[in-house]
């Protein structure tokens, strides 16, 4: 282990306007921003193969790993054994594990928040299990991911002023107290994926994350108090969580402007394929969404003309691709009647086909972003891209 030397390296090399574009070297690889990472909750991103993550089709340089779910099952011994995540799952790219926060918030009244963290029951056995700062850093540590978020609290998005503002400081504290053990553990060498890379520490990174709801002054307490802890990277939480679509896009353009030019800014859990735009063109460079999968195995898809619900009658006899500016392997070799058929005769291929098809539109139009920024025709392609998806959708 290098301590003097850094865990990520991020260089910014075109803008426009707020929009960048860059390179985040991890030790798994250089990965060009603005990205899009595939959500992988419990040890794989639903419904697709590894190798096809990998192929020049979809080229995913990162993915996620929910701490919450991996911690629960298949548990952390099991990982450990495997020799992390990476080993376990059989990945060798990027990977970037949440802390839990927004999974155990999300419990609702199945969990009891406290100064020291929180207590819930398990939804695998009903266990009584407690997630805390040090416990999130710790699971984080043996799943060994690239990049490790601070465990954090959210708040509903009516929340009062008064109780965002609580939420938002223990939030900061528990940040303290995640770099704390964070720090604690790469000296003792708990991160399973530790590895020797030039110009690299080799250690985990370690994102703060910025809260506040949709208050302006919170968020920009919430970013001093991160900032002047001190991150690999700063991400912006509790976002999409229900308000509405002119708050968050308020919230990005008030705060990420402020917050430091030389890090990556993440946008946890966004979003559509025109938030994606829309937040890079506020100065956003990460993006993780269940979107695309998600929806894939409910019959939609992305497309660069919007949504489409494959279970439409209208496509019984349709013999197009699912989007004719589309150059995915689905869409060059399946039409709508087929894919429709498959997904109306419940076959697992239409989840699989329609799963690697979104993927491939969410990857490729973060790609024409990052050309665009880099070729100074960024406006003109956020102008198009926002037509064409107005155009003829559903
Ligand atoms: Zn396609």
């Amino acid at each position: 282990m290098n301590p003097n030397k850094p865990s990520l390296h991020f260089k910014l090399d075109a803008h426009s306007g707020e929009a960048r574009a860059g390179v985040l070297t991890t030790r798994h690889g250089p990965i060009e921003t603005p990205v899009f990472m595939p959500v992988g909750t419990g040890g794989t991103v639903k419904g697709i193969r590894f190798e096809e993550l990998e192929s020049t089709d979809l080229d995913a340089r990162i993915i996620l790993g929910n701490t919450y779910h991996l911690w629960l099952r298949p548990g952390v011994d099991v990982i450990r054994a495997a020799g992390g995540l990476h080993r376990f799952i059989g990945w060798d790219r990027a990977l970037l594990t949440d802390s839990g926060g927004f999974q155990v918030w999300s419990l609702g009244a199945l969990r009891k928040i406290s100064e020291e963290g929180t207590e819930f029951r398990s939804h695998v056995d009903g266990s009584l299990r407690f997630l805390s700062p040090e416990v999130s850093m710790e699971v984080q540590a043996a799943l060994g991911s690239d990049i490790v978020m601070v465990f954090d609290e959210c708040v509903r998005s009516d929340a009062s002023h008064e109780e965002t503002e609580r939420s938002m400081e223990l939030t900061a504290r528990w940040a303290r107290r995640s770099k704390q053990a964070f720090e604690q553990l790469q000296a003792t060498g708990a991160d399973t994926g530790y590895q020797e890379v030039e110009g690299l520490s080799g250690t985990q990174a370690l994102f703060g994350i910025i809260q506040g709801a949709g208050f302006h002054d919170l968020r920009r307490k919430s970013l001093e108090r991160t900032v002047e802890i001190g991150f690999d990277g700063y991400a912006i939480g509790g976002l999409s969580v229900g308000e509405e679509k002119s708050v968050m896009f308020g919230v990005l353009e008030d705060i990420a402007p402020q917050m430091p030019k030389e890090s990556p800014r993440y946008l946890m859990g966004v979003g559509t394929p025109e938030d994606l735009v829309e937040s890079v063109a506020r100065g956003v460079d990460m993006f993780d969404c269940v979107l695309p999968t998600r929806n894939g195995r409910t019959g939609q898809a992305f497309t660069s003309r919007g949504k489409l619900n494959i279970k439409n009658a209208q496509w019984t006899k349709d013999s197009r691709p699912l989007d004719e500016s589309c150059g995915c392997s689905v869409c060059r070799r399946h039409s709508r009647s087929y894919l429709r058929h498959l997904y109306m005769s419940g076959e697992i291929l239409a989840s699989i086909l329609l799963t690697h098809h979104n993927l491939a539109f969410f990857l490729d139009t973060m790609r024409g972003v990052r050309q665009s920024i880099r070729s100074g025709d960024f406006p003109k392609f956020r102008r198009e891209f926002t037509e064409r998806l107005s155009a003829n959708g559903e």
